[in-house]
């Protein structure tokens, strides 16, 4: 990927992973490897720095290798830390406004039914990016469905995605490769409140949601299968309790860059600004 088209933060999240996998990976390769410069990679280890993500043990910025253009490695042992920012609470720096840092995370939706799951479907996509996902995977063809949901991300901002026809086991499989994990939502599965913390220290995680009936191969595909309570009740209701669960209400802050129209908190009414 060039920076060109590389926010800060999909830099951020490139130079974490590929330190997470090698902390001996040193500047010259950072760069090389994402495809920009030296002041690029050393600023975005900066900020993971700032956010807790990574430690330098004796890194100083006057002494940073990358001013010298040639490639060391970094002085200090790299430490990388989960990608999740209620980390740190337990440092020093508590108290300090929160990083823009949070786990990871894609909603697959299983068993649409075109013609019968619209509405449920296309509001387990706007739960999604309202609370926090990145993108949505629909494991049916219905383009209205991706139209309806593309149209809210462009009036309302943020940057969530939403494809239809994926073939669902191969999105498992991949997502699985790159490191991520599977969690399947079910009223059979484990007490979410057991698991969450645990899922807080993944990067990646594929929230699996079902409409009538699921496969049955998920249970035994996901790593996780997880019950938000084991009463029946919704996809939608699910996945929004597991989501605020897993990113600690830190969710409910997010901002939606470039967004068109915004709601005006009101105590009364419905108020609204073009932007
Ligand atoms: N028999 C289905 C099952 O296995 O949960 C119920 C289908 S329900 C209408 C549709 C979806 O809602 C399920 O596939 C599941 O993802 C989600 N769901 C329903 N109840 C849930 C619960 N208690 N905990 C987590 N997810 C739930």
């Amino acid at each position: 990927m060039h920076l060109q088209t590389m926010r800060e933060e999909d830099l951020d999240w490139e130079v974490y992973h590929l330190l997470a996998a090698d902390p001996t990976r040193d500047a010259g390769f950072l760069a090389a490897h994402l495809h920009c410069s030296r002041d690029e990679i050393r600023a975005s280890l900066q900020r993971l720095e700032r956010a807790l993500l990574i430690e330098q043990d004796e890194w100083r910025e006057d002494q940073c290798p990358l001013d010298s253009g040639e490639s060391h490695p970094l002085p200090g042992p790299l430490l990388p830390r989960p990608p999740v920012r209620h980390r740190g609470r337990r440092d020093p720096r508590e108290g300090r406004e929160g990083t823009p840092y949070m786990t990871d995370v894609c909603v697959l939706r299983l068993g649409h039914r075109a013609g019968r799951d619209q509405r449920v479907t296309t509001h387990v996509g706007l739960a999604a990016r309202a609370l926090g996902a990145r993108g949505m995977y629909l494991a049916a063809r219905d383009s209205g469905i991706v139209a309806g949901i593309r149209d809210v991300v462009a009036r309302w901002g943020g940057d969530f995605f939403v494809e239809d026809g994926v073939p669902w086991k191969r999105c498992i499989r991949d997502w699985k490769e790159q490191g991520g994990v599977v969690v399947h939502l079910t009223m059979y599965g484990e007490p979410v409140q057991e698991h969450e913390e645990a899922l807080r220290e993944e990067g990646r995680v594929l929230v699996v949601v079902g409409a009538e009936k699921v496969p049955a191969d998920i249970y035994t595909l996901a790593d996780y299968n997880i019950a938000v309570t084991n009463q029946p009740h919704s996809e939608v209701a699910g996945l929004a309790v597991f989501l605020d669960r897993l990113f600690r209400g830190e969710e409910l802050k997010r901002e939606f860059p470039g967004a068109r129209i915004r709601v005006v908190p009101s105590p009364r009414g419905k108020r609204c600004e073009e932007l």
